[in-house]
């Protein structure tokens, strides 16, 4: 260990104590089950969020009073309206929707079949026979558009986007036109971490007479997202990510209420009938969001997210965006420093503004070195070809969390302590 080194991993840590002893959120960390066995840093919160104290008691107590207690009434009691009310929580403390816009219920991949076919059939006959998406969407999103252009007939219009950074709104503006039926985007790239310009990219998008979905899986809960004002016009995404939901969560979906009755999703199931227990023949839609609503709703895999909701509403999001981008400059300083000089890149934008949550580096060896990281509890996720991705939950990660995790990166890079 060289003396020069010593003191700027000090000063590092100096600087890392600095910034959580001066962090307005530092104390919602303490509501987390930390585990048993501790990991160094966790540093995944994107991929899956931790769990919190509030949740274990929370499911605790729905198998005792309400499932034990209220038995096959629960239903009738309340039950039937969760994915309306939690909807609405969830499009009130994350996603700037009205009350009435949005449903939890099934996955995101499901959801986005749903929402996307129905766009593309209200588009029928109109001329309107592409769908605008990105080279570097998310792969179950490329697959879903796949399936259903395969299925309707329609054509696939992709953007090639850099996946160190993002589709851009000129961009967006080169692909749309007067065949384009909807163009659906992730509102932040969950390799690079880029941040599209939403509002502007919806604009474009309504200019050239299109309908426009975002999926929000990486940026509900880290990201400030205003739908109404935006004029989305559909969204999914996930609650295991950032909103801390746990491991299969069912996901939301937004549907503004100018399409309600209008767009209608496929999956014509007796929950989303305007009259479940009338049983009668014949489907007749829910006029509101609930149409979106198929089968029987996963009660029990709400109960989590409404926990991680309401934590995320008594910090908010501001404060949450806040950290976020502290955190993620953090990490690039830290990067900067430490690791850059031994050959890794950062495939993430510089720009907070155009940045989410996390930070990509990269190395042509970095799926073995996530292995060693994981080895030393220290847990980023690996995405192909040569990614590390560092996820960083405002709610739950520390800076000397994002610390320990650079320093165990730089060890093994190096092949020096630190
Ligand atoms: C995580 C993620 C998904 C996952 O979809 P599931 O149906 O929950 O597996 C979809 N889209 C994006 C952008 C994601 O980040």
């Amino acid at each position: 260990m060289t003396v020069t080194q010593d003191t700027r991993v000090d000063r590092w840590r100096r600087e890392a104590l600095r910034l959580d002893a001066a962090d307005p959120l530092a104390p919602f960390r303490d509501e987390f089950l930390l585990g048993a066995a501790p990991v160094t840093a966790y540093l995944d919160g994107n991929s899956l969020g931790r769990p919190l104290r509030a949740t274990a008691t929370a499911l605790d107590a729905f198998v005792h009073e309400q499932w034990g207690g209220r038995l096959i009434r629960g239903w009738t009691d309340a039950w039937m309206r969760w994915p309306e009310d939690l909807g609405d929580l969830v499009g009130r403390v994350a996603l700037g929707a009205a009350a009435g816009r949005t449903v939890v219920a099934d996955s995101t991949t499901v959801l986005l079949y749903k929402l996307v076919r129905a766009a593309v059939d209200a588009a029928a006959g109109t001329g309107r026979d592409e769908i605008v998406t990105d080279t570097d969407n998310f792969p179950t999103d490329r697959y879903v558009l796949e399936g259903i252009a395969a299925e309707r007939g329609l054509t696939l219009r992709w953007i090639e986007t850099d996946p160190a950074a993002g589709v851009t709104l000129e961009q967006v503006r080169a692909a749309v036109g007067p065949r384009t039926a909807l163009a659906t985007f992730s509102h932040v790239a969950y390799r690079s971490g880029h941040l599209a310009d939403a509002p502007g990219i919806t604009r474009a998008v309504h200019e050239a007479g299109g309908l426009v979905l975002w999926d929000l899986c990486h940026s509900a809960g880290s990201v400030e997202i205003a739908l109404d004002d935006w004029g989305v016009d559909l969204a999914v995404g996930c609650t295991y990510k950032y909103l801390n939901g746990g491991p299969g969560a069912p996901a939301f979906a937004y549907l503004n209420a100018r399409h309600h009755g209008r767009l209608l999703q496929p999956v014509h199931g007796w929950m989303g009938h305007a009259d479940p227990f009338a049983m009668g023949r014949g489907y007749v839609p829910d006029p509101g969001v609930r149409q979106l609503v198929s089968g029987t709703p996963p009660v029990v895999g709400m109960v989590p997210v409404r926990t991680g909701v309401e934590q995320l509403e008594r910090a908010g999001v501001a404060a949450v965006r806040a950290k976020s981008v502290q955190l993620t400059s953090f990490a690039l300083e830290l990067a900067d420093d430490l690791l850059v000089p031994a050959g890794v890149e950062v495939a993430s934008p510089r720009d907070p503004a155009r940045r989410g949550g996390h930070v990509t580096l990269r190395r042509d060896d970095f799926r073995a070195v996530n292995d060693r990281l994981w080895d030393e509890d220290v847990l980023p996720d690996f995405r192909a070809p040569d990614g590390i991705r560092l996820g960083l939950a405002p709610l739950s990660t520390s800076f000397g969390e994002v610390l320990d995790g650079v320093l165990a990166l730089h060890r093994i890079v190096t092949g020096e302590p630190s």
